[in-house]
């Protein structure tokens, strides 16, 4: 690294030198360096050399409501003015906190009445796995420590989380797994075995889990983890009926069920949980991104009310349940959440809602493009996976590095999408998304596929 002063050095120089980036290719970074941004309005950035590009994937689909929703600006300048800290430790507590728990714990499925703040995805996770643990000490079943999760899926990047995640770039050199977290195979329409028919692939997830917790034994299994729909594994979309009947196996198992919500939470599928639309009410759940809309950090682990009567059942009443940040609950994130909220309760989710469905017809037109092998999606999350052969659903070479290429041809074409390494192409765009603006992304993508032939 160059020891010149900082003055004398462009941002792109210090950046390389200094910053690690989330999930970077070390030398990759030192290479080619970032795009800087510098702004943001509505679904628009702006960057550091002024270029304006339409963000579709509301910056890691987190930013919900859109940049510069003052209402948001104005929630978090008031709290910091009147008390921009309040510890939740010893006998303290904050209005915002407890009202955002009671208003999160209204709007979740039934028995989840217990909320732990976090301050993103990966520690609500982390936290879920430490309350897990205890909750089956707490009731005598200190056997119970083997988790199970989803190929394809991604639980975050905390020491424990990540083992959970089965995306092999977070495993690798960190020693993950661990011997107590298992995978089944992921309910992924496009490459499974009965392909689109529903009632099969919902089965066979069903029998998997049977499968693996008769393995372990069914005394040894604390939880199954999953998402609604899997984001990071390249937005993976299981059928109808699917979340229901994974449920209906967790209690019949005698295992709890973690549905991680940190995407598909706050409108981003229509509804404002997934779990909604199948009427499913989980042991846990875990949110992040929505619920601030990526304003300022937070995230949220939900437990419901058995879990923690029988917490609180096995633990004397002087006796902590020693499990804590400093900030938990911090006001200024709750004050915000509790204003996005408001605004997605304010016309936010009916307006995505809308725009989904023009998401949906564009995903129905581009998979006749020659690339595309299959489309998918449900509200405003969307995926289009790109083949070398529609035919034989052959991927495409990794070794072309089409992702990399893609991400940049997005970009210079002036939009936003994730490109995933396995040739899928992800979208996300904030719930403010106009129908208009939707066409613009779409145009733009398009555009993008034609130059990449
Ligand atoms: N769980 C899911 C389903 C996620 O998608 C993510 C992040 O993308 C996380 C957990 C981790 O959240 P965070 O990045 O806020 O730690």
């Amino acid at each position: 690294p160059s020891h010149a002063p900082l003055t004398n050095r462009s941002l792109v120089e210090i950046d390389r030198e200094h910053l690690i980036h989330p999930v970077a290719p070390f030398r990759g970074h030192e290479q080619h360096g970032v795009n800087v941004l510098a702004s943001g309005k509505g679904m628009w950035l702006t960057d550091a050399n002024g270029r304006e590009v339409i963000d579709a994937f509301a910056g890691l689909w987190c930013v919900n409501a859109g940049y510069g929703q003052e209402s948001i600006v104005e929630a978090a300048t008031k709290q910091m003015r009147e008390l921009p800290y309040a510890t939740g430790y010893f006998h303290f507590g904050a209005e915002a906190p407890i009202r955002l728990a009671g208003k999160l714990a209204e709007l979740a499925p039934q028995d989840l009445d217990h909320v732990y703040f976090t301050l993103g995805g990966s520690d609500a996770v982390d936290s879920a796995i430490r309350y897990i643990t205890h909750y089956f000490n707490a009731i005598g079943k200190p056997e119970k420590k083997q988790f199970i999760a989803l190929e394809w899926g991604y639980h975050g990047s905390s020491s424990t989380g990540a083992g959970l995640t089965a995306l092999p770039v977070f495993h690798r050199g960190f020693d993950l797994p661990r011997p107590w977290q298992h995978h089944i195979a992921s309910p992924y329409p496009y490459r499974h075995p009965a392909g689109h028919d529903d009632a099969a692939v919902i089965a066979s997830t069903v029998k998997a889990l049977e499968d693996k917790v008769l393995e372990l034994g069914a005394d040894n299994v604390a939880a199954f983890f999953c998402e609604p729909i899997q984001g990071s594994g390249g937005v993976i979309v299981p059928p109808v009926g699917w979340l229901k009947a994974i449920r209906e196996a967790c209690t019949r198992l005698g295992i709890l069920m973690l549905v991680d919500e940190v995407i598909t939470g706050f409108g981003r599928t229509g509804p404002m949980f997934a779990c909604d639309a199948e009427g499913v009410s989980p042991d846990f759940m875990t949110l992040a991104k929505g619920l601030t809309s990526g304003y300022v950090p937070m995230g949220a682990m939900l437990m419901a009310d058995h879990v923690y009567q029988a917490i609180a059942d096995s633990t004397a009443p002087n006796v902590p349940v020693g499990h804590g940040f400093t900030y938990s609950g911090h006001p200024v994130s709750a004050a915000v959440g509790l204003e996005v909220i408001r605004l997605y309760e304010d016309g936010l989710l009916a307006n995505g809602a809308k725009t989904g469905e023009r998401l949906a017809e564009h995903l129905a037109r581009i998979a006749s493009h020659p690339l595309v092998g299959d489309t998918r999606g449900r509200g405003m999350l969307g995926a289009i996976e790109l083949v070398a052969n529609k035919d034989t659903k052959a991927p495409l070479n990794p070794s072309l590095d089409l992702g990399g290429r893609l991400s940049r041809l997005t970009w210079d074409n002036g939009v936003v999408v994730r490109c995933f390494p396995q040739g899928v192409i992800g979208f996300a765009p904030a719930l403010c998304c106009s129908t208009d603006e939707m066409d613009v992304i779409f145009d733009r993508v398009e555009r993008s596929l034609d130059q990449l032939l």
